[in-house]
């Protein structure tokens, strides 16, 4: 221990005419209180404090991110972006909304925060690698079982200097995934059926509803022709591509008719006239697509053209995730 712990700890004993030993056990079981939360320094500067000393303020340390447990207030926290999403927008009542997701590291583990609406201007220009300070951040128990940082009206979020190292990807898997029964993006492979929460973060495809000649699945011309069979009456199959985001990492996905029905919430017929002239971005962004979180249910499978992965997705439900984080930023500000 050195001489200034040294020297505040006689202080206490002086002070409380408890022995050393006490003092120290006292000391100890603050700690252990806050479990690895205050340094030695904050423990003593608190059993001081109790005892009606002023001694000097430890200097205030940054929380390490395995630290960080749900529901707590008036977190600070250095650390580096390791991954940014698209911004995602949404209309709530008459005010168009907007988030942004970011996974921060540091040499402990990673976490997520959504940044909402007027903060989204803070990080927009961010990007990976870049280290940000949070004040007065927040904690809570998101979706997975993960834990996710809020800001408040009170907290703060800038760009900082520090240096941040961040762990290994091997080693972050058990701490940002607690709940096995879910997977991450970051870890799937081939033939993996797989669950997990996230959103869509990008489209591929032109169109969505393509006519198919029921005899040979070939696409049938607008007069619904098949260049075999002639005049025909068309099966429709509906397919979207895109990328899922679970926060963690993304995966080439495809939706296929039940699944594209499901992501809607329409029929194909529906979907058929409503996307007849429109580009296909756009029109999910009008249906605020983008801006909601799935549950979404699905097989891995090699694309056999460009031997990349990708999610062949089978169930798809709507979260409310959105609602939630919100109303719990609402409770705090009261
Ligand atoms: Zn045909």
């Amino acid at each position: 221990m050195d001489d200034k712990k040294t020297a505040q700890i006689e202080e206490i004993v002086q002070k409380t005419g408890l022995k050393h030993e006490d003092i120290l056990k006292q000391i100890e079981a603050k700690e252990r209180e806050f479990e690895g939360l205050v340094s030695r320094d904050g423990a003593i500067y608190m059993i001081g404090k109790e005892a009606g000393l002023d001694l000097a303020k430890p200097k205030v340390e940054n929380l390490k991110i395995k630290n960080i447990v749900p529901n707590m207030r008036q977190i600070n926290l250095v650390a580096k972006i390791i991954f940014i999403s698209p911004i995602r927008t949404f209309k709530k009542g008459d005010a168009d909304g907007k988030v942004l997701n970011l996974t921060l590291g540091d040499t402990t583990g990673t976490i997520s925060i959504s940044i909402w609406n007027e903060d989204v201007e803070k990080v927009k220009d961010l990007t990976t690698e870049d280290v940000i300070e949070i004040k007065n951040g927040y904690s809570k128990n998101g979706y997975l079982g993960k834990i996710e940082l809020v800001l408040t009206s009170r907290s703060e979020i800038e760009k900082s200097d520090e240096m941040i190292d961040t762990q290994e990807p091997a080693q972050q898997k058990s701490k940002t995934y607690r709940n096995t029964t879910q997977h991450s993006l970051k870890t799937i492979k081939e033939f993996d059926n797989v669950k997990i929460k996230g959103c869509l973060a990008s489209v591929y495809e032109k169109k969505i509803v393509h006519n198919l000649c029921p005899e040979c699945r070939k696409k049938t011309d607008d007069a619904n022709n098949c260049q075999v069979h002639g005049k025909v009456i068309p099966t429709k199959f509906l397919i979207i591509s895109g990328t899922i985001d679970d926060g963690q990492g993304r995966v080439n996905a495809v939706f296929f008719n039940d699944a594209v029905e499901s992501l809607l919430q329409k029929k194909a017929d529906e979907i058929e006239i409503d996307t007849k002239n429109t580009q296909i971005t756009k029109y999910l962004t009008d249906e605020q697509i983008f801006a909601k979180d799935f549950e979404i249910e699905g097989t891995i499978k090699k694309n056999r053209l460009t031997g990349s992965e990708e999610l062949h997705i089978r169930v798809v439900n709507e979260l409310n995730i959105g609602t939630e984080i919100k109303d719990n930023i609402k409770e705090l500000e009261v």
